[in-house]
């Protein structure tokens, strides 16, 4: 948290989460496709890359792996190029062969129930197993109560996570809904051996797009 980057935000979900703050990017019934979304070829995402004074690249979504096999080419030519990656992604699609080893971490943010989608969709488990068994993958969850703790502790059991490698974060959309769930849920944390993250973009600038 806090490293310099430019964000690269890719379109399209494979899931609907009812709390989501980035549905501009896959909710075509209530954000305008030809409005929300700029369709690039891999050449002109690197050209306005190379134009930011910044060499660390996070690329997130909507869910970016679902154009996985684009970014491949983009990914490969940049790290030769001395750039740096980080992925953020649901952890419902395995990372092609042309990915790994190439994105210094991934930040996999599986969805719970809470989520609203049907678990079925949220939840793979040969893809959770895939980035458990990457030493550069760590585990998010987006908490918005008790039961996401619980949740939390029964995945970590299930998938043998250890808990250095779960971060915790409170949902929420403004300051006050962030800080109204922070000193409860880093207690969580302590009590399970869990790290904290909060979003620190929405207590700088609220939800503000672009920042
Ligand atoms: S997986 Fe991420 S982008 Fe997709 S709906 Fe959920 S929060 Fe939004």
């Amino acid at each position: 948290m806090g490293m310099p980057s430019v964000f690269l935000r890719l379109a399209t979900c494979n899931l609907s989460c009812t709390w989501c703050d980035t549905k501009y990017t896959w909710d075509w019934q209530n954000f305008d496709y030809q409005t929300e979304v700029v369709e690039l070829e891999t050449s002109e995402i690197q050209q306005k890359i190379q134009a930011f004074d910044c060499s660390h690249v996070v690329i997130t979504g909507g869910e970016p792996l679902l154009q996985q096999a684009e970014l491949t080419h983009l990914v490969e030519s940049l790290v030769a190029e001395g750039y740096t990656f980080e992925v953020e992604t649901n952890g419902t699609i395995a990372p092609l062969p042309g990915m790994l080893g190439r994105i210094g971490q991934w930040n996999v943010s599986p969805k719970l129930r809470t989520s609203g989608n049907p678990s079925v969709k949220s939840h793979v488990p040969s893809t959770i197993e895939a980035f458990t068994r990457l030493t550069e993958a760590y585990f998010k969850f987006v908490i918005t109560g008790e039961s996401d703790v619980e949740e939390v502790c029964a995945l970590c059991d299930w998938y043998k996570l250890t808990p250095s490698r779960v971060l915790l974060m409170p949902e929420g959309r403004t300051p006050d809904e962030l800080q109204g769930k922070s000193e409860w849920l880093s207690g969580e944390c302590v009590k399970h051996g869990f790290r904290f993250t909060t979003r620190l973009h929405i207590l700088l600038w609220g939800d503000k797009r672009g920042r």
